[in-house]
């Protein structure tokens, strides 16, 4: 945890004896420490000071190599004592080039895991590396190793569960293919190991694979996608023994390929399995249905027709009835209906909605059945741990809706997470009796307004614009410059491009599409389609939409928007409101998953890719909330015994606290840098400092 590990800046931190110092980049050229130089190719090279004068340094490189730079291209890098530490908290100096040496000097020695605070980093190995099974899961139970794991993370959450009577959250998130899944596994692995009472482990990891080998048939224009998260919750009975499992879905699929008995081993019947293929083969048929354009209006009709013959055959319906779906609308004029023929665009969009639409809620209708055959546990259900399978934070050269969507979910995690942090920090000073209300935390709420604000927010604003049929990208784009040009968090609008300040940094946002996929692409004829099928699941899929139309009042969070359907955002928003209220009754444990590299190669680590990501997690932020507030905390005595000996003046009291008093006192240290509490000092950044001067020159 946050760690009463700390002192960050401690005079543990020594080369050849000596002390180091804090962040003054004025100490380490007086002292011709090591340093990191930047180069134009944007690495970093480590190297040490051979001399300065004026604005020149000569760094001497690892590899021999002389440079003359001047300081603002250096960074201090740490002693070598501190390579390879395995909690970034404990670096002297926090800085990206360190961070990513760090990272990477663990792990090119397969030692994957690292924390950064409170939150574990795992760099994907893309290999197998030996650090999991039957030996290591006892090993960490037994509390036998203390290498940072996903292991310790699941063996936390499961004693504080235990322990506290709450549920527990165990909150994965990274780019595609840094192993969020794979880590979500091995989380799994453990807790279902620990509570091992009727072979569950294997039905839970299973459900995985189902969920993952559905993601395969995934429509190849799936753009729109909003999944962005799973959410698998396993229950334990008040024994601590494993009683069920549910899982939930934020839409969608995911894009691996395996999972072949997976249908059997969780207990789906022949007779669902076999609707479901025929489902999954309509959806592939589908995909295979192309048109032509038949007049000058860029009217169509369709080209395949054993698709369209296939795809109906699937479906349950008339080979004429779903051509008719895909490629005329029905149009009120006054009493009249018109029968209006698509064009090509419209029909492209009808046939992908459909489509879309139907994987969906196959992919709903596969977890209804998973969770029915896990929540049939023996065991009474007491508490859970939810594991969170999230995308993170993305930021491309070009960014669209599904960034914005994504991105705006990861500020609510952030949101969540700095809470959480706050707390624990919050839970150390009061235990020890310090007054804890001067402790600064970066605060993302400007971002978060920015979204939500009603009715001037980025979600207000682009609902309202979806619902005028005469918007554009464009008149939107001048919307927002128009409304929220007073928000900090809105950088200004060019050519139908927004940027945002995000936690993690600035991302500009392109607006082209943005009105489009926002809208609910689903037009009633393809429900009536589907609610007229004789297949029984298309039959239920519309009678869900239905539903789900009538039930929009509820969730509905402004008035401007009166279509009968829900736009993508407002469905997004609440959903991730459902979410974050579910881990709002959660102890959250966080663990970040790194893309070594783009190659998928072992081995390889790419540091601008690497770097960025850190980036997008948020890795040196969290470091820095860490040791915000007071970083540098000493018990009395360690305190006294370090410093005690620069005292000028003799005491009358020789206890530990009075020696420490007088010593900051004597050094001038102003009250606000510093707080005693019951047990231990806590010190701002830097205040060691200058006692290790004064120490460095008796
Ligand atoms: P997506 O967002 O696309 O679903 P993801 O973050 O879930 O991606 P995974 O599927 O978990 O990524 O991981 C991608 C691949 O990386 C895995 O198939 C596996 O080969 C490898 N991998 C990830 N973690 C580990 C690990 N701890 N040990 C070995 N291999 C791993
Ligand atoms: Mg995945």
């Amino acid at each position: 945890m946050v760690s009463k590990e700390l002192p960050s800046v401690s005079p543990r931190t020594k080369t050849n004896g000596k002390p180091v110092f804090t962040d003054t980049m004025d100490y380490v050229l007086q002292k011709k420490l090591r340093v990191w130089c930047s180069s134009p190719d944007a690495t970093w090279k480590l190297g040490q000071i051979q001399s300065v004068s004026g604005d020149d340094v000569e760094i001497l490189l690892v590899n021999g190599e002389v440079l003359t730079l001047s300081p603002d291209r250096l960074l201090p890098a740490n002693p070598d004592i501190l390579d390879g530490v395995d909690n970034l908290i404990h670096l002297s100096y926090l800085n990206e080039p360190s961070v990513l040496y760090d990272l990477q000097s663990r792990y090119s020695r397969d030692l994957i895991y690292t924390k950064a605070g409170p939150v574990l980093v795992a760099v994907n190995p893309l290999k197998e590396v030996a650090l999991y099974g039957k030996d290591f899961i006892s090993q960490y139970r037994k509390k036998l190793n203390d290498d940072p794991h996903v292991y310790a993370i699941a063996d936390l959450a499961f004693n504080e569960m235990r322990r506290d009577g709450v549920n527990q959250s165990i909150i994965i998130s990274g780019e595609s293919g840094a192993g969020k899944t794979e880590t979500a596994k091995i989380a799994m692995q453990y807790l279902a190991t620990l509570g091992d009472a009727r072979g569950m482990e294997s039905e839970v990891l299973q459900s995985n694979a189902i969920l993952e080998a559905l993601g395969n048939a995934k429509t190849s224009r799936n753009d729109n996608s909003s999944r962005f998260g799973k959410l698998t919750e396993i229950h334990f009975s008040e024994t601590g023994k494993l009683s069920g499992a549910k899982i939930q879905t934020f839409e969608g699929g995911s894009k691996s390929n395996r999972g072949e008995d997976a249908l059997d081993i969780i207990q789906i019947s022949k007779e669902d399995q076999m609707k479901l293929f025929s489902m999954l083969a309509a959806v592939l048929w589908l995909g295979n249905i192309s048109f032509s354009v038949i007049d000058n209006e860029n009217h169509v009709e369709i080209v395949s027709n054993e698709g369209l013959a296939t795809a109906a055959k699937l479906l349950g319906c008339s080979a004429p009835q779903l051509m008719n779906a895909l490629t005329t609308r029905k149009i009120q004029a006054g009493k009249d209906n018109i029968i209006q023929k698509l064009t090509l665009t419209q029909a492209i969009d009808a046939r992908d909605a459909l489509a879309k639409s139907i994987y969906a809620h196959l992919f709903d209708w596969v977890v209804e059945q998973i969770n029915h055959s896990l929540g049939t546990g023996r065991e009474h259900t007491w508490r859970s741990i939810s594991i969170l399978d999230i995308y993170g934070f993305e930021s491309f050269i070009k960014n669209g809706f599904e960034q914005f969507c994504i991105n705006y979910a990861n500020e609510r995690l952030q949101q969540h997470f700095n809470r959480h942090l706050f707390k624990l920090e919050q839970e150390e000073y009061l235990e020890d009796g310090i007054d804890w209300a001067n402790v600064e935390f970066v605060d993302n709420a400007d971002c978060l307004t920015l979204f939500e604000k009603k009715p001037l927010g980025l979600l207000s604003l682009l609902d309202e614009e979806s619902t005028f049929p005469k918007a554009t990208d464009f008149s939107f784009a001048n919307k927002l410059k128009q409304h929220l040009r007073g928000n900090s968090a809105f950088r200004g609008e060019q050519e139908g491009a927004f940027k945002i300040c995000h936690y993690a940094g600035e991302v500009t946002y392109d607006t082209t599409g943005f009105l489009e996929k926002n809208r609910d692409p689903l037009n009633s004829e393809l429900i009536q389609l589907l609610s007229s099928c004789k297949s029984e699941l298309p039959k239920y899929f519309a009678s869900v939409m239905v539903a789900d139309s009538q039930n929009k009042s509820t969730l509905s969070w402004h008035s401007a928007f009166d279509s009968q359907k829900q736009s993508v955002v407002t469905k997004f928003k609440a959903q991730l409101f459902k979410l974050m209220q579910q881990l709002e009754n959660t102890t959250p444990h966080f663990i970040r998953c790194i893309q070594p590299n783009s190659k998928q190669r072992p081995m390889l680590f790419e540091h601008d890719l690497v770097s960025h990501q850190l980036k997008c997690c948020g890795v040196l932020e969290v470091v820095r909330i860490s040791r915000a507030g007071y970083p540098t905390r000493m018990t009395h005595q360690q305190f006294a015994e370090r410093y005690g000996c620069l005292l000028l003046r003799s005491i009358a009291s020789q206890d530990p606290l009075s020696i420490s008093v007088a010593v900051l006192q004597q050094f001038n240290i102003p009250p606000e840098m510093y707080q005693v509490g019951y047990t231990k000092l806590f010190l701002r950044t830097g205040q060691v400092a200058a006692l290790e001067n004064a120490k460095n020159r008796m």
